[in-house]
Order: structure tokens, then C-alpha cells, then sequence
């Protein structure tokens, strides 16, 4: 299988949310047959769903690998069963651990299990705008560019967590 790069998308809300995202790019760096390339900075988020829940740490991943997008997916999947993820059948409701695929090489997939680029990509301000960091230039393929994508958002919830905020709370 030839090399694809790919953004992950990474999300939490309980458990020391921070915590769970390092310890989640750190294993990601444990799949089989993928590197990782670059991460964004974490960023706090408000909750899309109920609101009487915490707060969210969010951030986005860029790997290179040779697994297909679904055996990356079951590798995200066991990540996730790893960090204990805590997740009613509320949608949108809080979770230990979010990994979604957000894009995957130039794909563009539809299948039962996998929806690529991730359907609700195209307004999460947390999704959009850690991508751009790591990639400013990036088009989202049936999208189109990501700088234009950002210009439609409403004014962002969003705030950086600056370094020394993680570095007080260690
Ligand atoms: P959620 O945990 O709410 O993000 O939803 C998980 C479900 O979304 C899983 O059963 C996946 O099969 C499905 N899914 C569809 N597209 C994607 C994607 N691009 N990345 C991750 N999960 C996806």
C-alpha cells in the first residue's frame, strides 16, 4: 500500500481531557506502519451538544501511513478502547476520547463504517482551525480550500491553550 498522509482529529471532555490527548499522540505514534508528521497546538472548546457538559480539549494530527483508511480506523478504535472511552447514547454527549479521520490522502470514502473527508468538518471550528495550523494551504477535496472554509466560520469559541497553561497545571 502506498504512503498517505492523513489529519487526525482529537477530542476530549472528561477525565483531565489534556492528559488524554498527549497519551492519545503518543500512541499514535505506536500504530504499525505510521509516522507522525506533525501536531496543532490544543485548543478549548464549547461543548456542539448539551451544554451541562465540561468544556472540550481538542487538537488535529498529521500522520503518514501505509494501512488503508479502515485499518487505521480499527487502530484509532483500539486507541480509544485503550483511554477506557466513557460514551452514552447521548449524541454528542461527553467522551474520555474522540479520534476521528478527518481526511485521508485525497480520498474521498463512503462506506457503512467510514465517512471521509469526516462529514462534520466543514463548520467545526475545532477541526478547522488546528488543521490550519499545521497545513494552511490545504485543500479539502469536494470542498475545497481550507483558508475559505475558515473565512465562512462564525466567530469562533475557540481559545489556544498556550504551552505555559499545560506547563502550570503539570
Ligand atoms: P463518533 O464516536 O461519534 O465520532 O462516531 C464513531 C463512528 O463513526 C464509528 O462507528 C465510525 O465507524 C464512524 N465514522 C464514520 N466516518 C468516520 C471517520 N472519518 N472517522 C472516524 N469515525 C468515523
Amino acid at each position: 500500500m502506498q504512503e498517505v498522509e492523513a489529519y487526525i482529529g482529537l477530542g476530549s471532555n472528561l477525565q483531565d481531557p489534556q492528559l488524554q490527548v498527549t497519551t492519545a499522540i503518543d500512541a499514535l505514534e505506536e500504530i504499525r506502519n505510521t509516522q507522525l508528521i506533525a501536531c496543532s497546538s490544543m485548543y478549548r472548546s464549547k461543548p456542539m451538544g448539551p451544554a451541562s457538559q465540561p468544556d472540550f480539549v481538542n487538537a488535529v494530527a498529521k500522520i503518514a501511513t501505509t494501512l488503508s483508511a479502515e485499518e487505521l480506523l480499527t487502530a484509532l478504535q483500539s486507541i480509544e478502547h485503550g483511554h477506557r472511552r466513557v460514551r452514552g447514547a447521548q449524541r454528542w454527549g461527553p467522551r474520555t476520547l474522540d479520534l476521528d479521520i478527518i481526511l485521508f490522502g485525497d480520498q474521498e470514502i463512503d462506506t457503512n463504517r467510514l465517512k471521509i473527508p469526516h462529514s462534520g468538518m466543514t463548520d467545526r471550528e475545532f477541526v478547522l482551525i488546528p488543521l490550519q495550523e499545521i497545513e494552511a494551504d490545504l485543500i479539502i477535496p469536494g470542498k475545497g480550500a481550507l483558508s475559505g472554509l475558515i473565512e465562512q466560520l462564525p466567530q469562533y469559541e475557540l481559545t489556544k491553550i498556550e504551552t505555559t497553561d499545560v506547563e502550570s497545571q503539570s
